[in-house]
């Protein structure tokens, strides 16, 4: 007599998303390390608080120092008490800071990348002296005023004014959506001249300068985000930035802070599909966990995929620009299918949890409401498909 014996589902050990792409062996051990340093600091100090930090809308401002301590602020600008990484160190640190949540990754964008870097890059030796090593520390914040309200996607057409006033300049103007620029100490704001746009350093006690925070937002909101003012404000000849010319100093700075996003993105992502996969392998629908159902197995096989692919497009514009130097349209197709992707995989995520995905007890809709701001700073997702286009037709379609 023949017998059949059940059928007997066994459970394999689980592989971890980027365990499978062995992202791992494609890093140098400092590398390695950093990005280990980075997620422990996130695990440990900030993932406790962050949807309290969310819910009220606040971001510390002391958490500025604890990231000057860790050497994450200008971490890849050289000299002035900066770390001084490489580019491909920089962007894991992104993130893994973004792994906790875009506000933090913002937060050290925005100081490292765009303030520290356009006074890095286009400073007097007296203005690096004065800001940079406070920067780093995280004794002194920066912010970044290139956005106006009628001026977003196409800031050449900003109309914050600077005119001579003897050797003095007095600037007249409005930015709008400024990062961080309720509690900064210094804003470098962008303006025209009879000379073109120039940039200026703007000590944020000057008189004739207010920020006003902007309430209400449904994402970022561990983030500050500020209208600034600027009506009469006077500044010697010497705040302003004497290297940068014309509206490609201040877009090399976005380049620089869109390099992080790259990475940063897809720590979102890879928050939310550990989540994810966490959840799903202990709720029990139909009487099996949701993660044994092929259903499931397709939507999480679809974004470790991606989420993979991303990174290693990340590892790929990092070395290039480690090695020679990294091209606008090349960041932008990191940006565009970087953020694209980790907004799918964090609403895909949400799907899995069910009811549970819609309360901050779960990372992947906090992450995508974040992702929906990501998608838009540092240039919008039809910005950068505009800007790859021209790259493969020589034709701008922008206007
Ligand atoms: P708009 O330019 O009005 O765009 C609206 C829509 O029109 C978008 O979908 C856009 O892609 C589309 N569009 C525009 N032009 C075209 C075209 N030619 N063809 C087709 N579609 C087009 N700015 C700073 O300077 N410093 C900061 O620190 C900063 N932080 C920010 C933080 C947050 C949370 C947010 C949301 C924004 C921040 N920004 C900052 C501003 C950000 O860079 C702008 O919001 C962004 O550039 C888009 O500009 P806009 O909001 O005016 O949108």
């Amino acid at each position: 007599m023949t017998t059949t014996s059940p059928t007997v589902h066994r459970r394999t050990e689980p592989i971890r998303p980027l365990d499978l792409f062995d992202i791992d062996r494609l890093l140098e051990s400092d590398e390695r390390d950093i990005a280990a340093t980075v997620r422990k600091f996130v695990d440990t100090r900030l993932r406790p608080n962050l949807a309290d930090w969310f819910e009220s809308a606040t971001l510390p401002k002391k958490l500025a120092k604890e990231f000057g301590s860790l050497g994450l602020l200008g971490m890849h600008l050289p000299g002035y008490g900066c770390a001084g990484t490489t580019a491909v160190s920089y962007g894991l640190a992104c993130l893994e800071l973004e792994a906790g949540d875009s506000g933090f990754r913002s937060f050290v964008s925005v100081q490292g990348s765009l303030s520290m870097f356009s006074i890095h890059r286009y400073g007097s030796e007296e203005q690096k002296q004065e800001w940079l090593p406070r920067l780093a520390a995280g004794d002194a914040i920066g912010c970044f005023g290139l956005t106006e309200p009628d001026f977003g996607s196409n800031p050449a057409g900003l109309r914050t004014r600077a005119r001579r006033d003897g050797t003095d300049w007095i600037l007249d103007g409005t930015k709008m959506w400024i990062t961080n620029g309720s509690f900064a100490d210094i804003a470098t704001i962008w303006a025209q001249t009879d000379e073109g746009i120039r940039g200026f350093l703007v000590p944020t006690d000057s008189k004739g300068f207010t920020a006003n925070t902007i309430h209400k937002k449904l994402s970022l909101r561990a983030s500050v985000t500020s209208e600034l003012v600027l009506d009469g404000v006077r500044l010697p000849a010497s705040a302003m930035l004497p290297e940068g010319r014309g509206l490609s100093a201040p877009l090399s700075c976005l380049n620089e802070a869109r390099f992080g996003i790259v990475f940063g993105a897809l720590g979102a992502a890879r928050d939310s599909l550990d989540t994810t996969i966490a959840y799903t392998a202990t709720r029990e629908v139909f009487d099996k966990p949701l993660s044994s159902y092929q259903l499931t197995q397709e939507k999480l096989a679809n974004m470790t995929l991606e989420l993979g692919k991303g990174v290693l497009l990340a590892l790929h514009l990092g070395r290039i620009k480690d090695r020679d130097g990294v091209r606008p349209e090349q960041i932008s197709l990191g940006k565009l299918n970087n953020v694209r992707e980790a907004l799918s995989i964090a609403r895909e995520c949400r799907t899995l949890l069910g009811g549970s995905g819609i309360t901050l007890e779960y990372s992947p809709l906090r992450h995508a409401n974040n992702l929906e701001s990501v998608l838009t700073y540092e240039g919008t997702s039809e910005m950068h498909l505009l800007s790859i286009g021209q790259a493969l037709t020589g034709y701008g379609a922008f206007r």
